[in-house]
């Protein structure tokens, strides 16, 4: 094993700017092969890499957090993707319902305290889970979407579950992925349509005003305090030290240093 640094991407960060999500897709699937899934709470963006990945027939399992307090839209549009498009969609579940951890815990989402532990129970341990078995996760964190987002690499250093994030549509603007969702008709949450700009949690997510920003929806309770759940890495603070630990092999092929041929 040996270190990949957020500072090693650079180069490659830079020359991957003019690549097409497709093509990012498609160099994700080349590079990792089986050890690479897309993650994704089928909001607009997931919905749209998840028609990519059909259309592109890259064969690529779907991981989705179900918290266990969602709407039952979202559980819908899940499952409708997962129908139409034909994705086999992981669904990975908290240890504990929702019913039992406040019984023992008590609500937690009512402070920011809470909220990150809550968060962290309910969204990141039950990834966390599955640390090991992915090299690669392909995300669909967007600079339009702003405020922390509005520098996303396109690929980011996971240290907590050590692999390499992809996030496709990292500069794929707000007008093309409208255009992109209008001209292929993806499916995507009817929530949407219902003023949720954003979308997660029952407890969580309220719809936004027009005049409002996107996240506004997320913890309103909370104020300020609270803007993301920290299950994607580029959403917390992190610096270019940050390092991921995989088989020096696989680093070159990241890379580019190590091409397989086949003739
Ligand atoms: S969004 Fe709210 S309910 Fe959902 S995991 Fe986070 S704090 Fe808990």
């Amino acid at each position: 094993m040996a270190a990949l640094l957020q500072a090693d991407l650079a180069d490659l960060n830079a020359s991957m700017e003019s690549r097409t999500p497709q093509e990012l897709l498609a160099w994700a699937k080349t590079t990792f092969g089986g050890r690479v899934a897309i993650l994704s709470a089928l909001q607009r963006a997931g919905c749209t890499v998840c028609h990519l990945a059909s259309v592109a027939k890259v064969n690529l399992d779907v991981l989705f957090v179900d918290t266990g307090v969602l709407f039952p839209e979202t559980l819908a549009t899940r499952d409708l993707v997962a129908a139409t498009y034909g994705l086999n969609i992981i669904s990975l579940t908290p240890e504990m319902t929702m019913e039992e951890q406040t019984e023992k815990l008590g609500i937690l989402y009512l402070t920011p305290d809470g909220q990150a532990q809550c968060c962290e129970m309910r969204k990141s341990a039950p990834l966390l889970a599955l640390k090991g078995r992915y090299d690669a996760l392909i995300g669909s964190l967007r600079r339009g979407d702003g405020e922390r987002r509005s520098k996303v690499p396109i690929l980011a250093v996971d240290p907590k579950m050590n692999c390499l994030r992809v996030n496709v549509l990292a500069n794929f603007g707000d007008q093309e992925l409208a255009d992109y969702i209008r001209t292929n008709s993806v499916i995507t949450n009817p929530l949407h349509k219902q003023g949720y700009a954003t979308i997660s949690c029952n407890r969580c997510t309220t719809p936004v005003l027009p005049d409002e920003p996107k996240r506004a929806g997320r913890w309103r309770h909370l104020g300020p305090w609270a803007m993301y759940c920290g299950i994607n890495p580029t959403d917390l603070d992190r610096g270019t030290d940050a390092a991921i630990d995989l088989p020096q092999d696989l680093i070159d092929r990241i890379l580019g240093r190590k091409v397989d041929f086949a003739i």
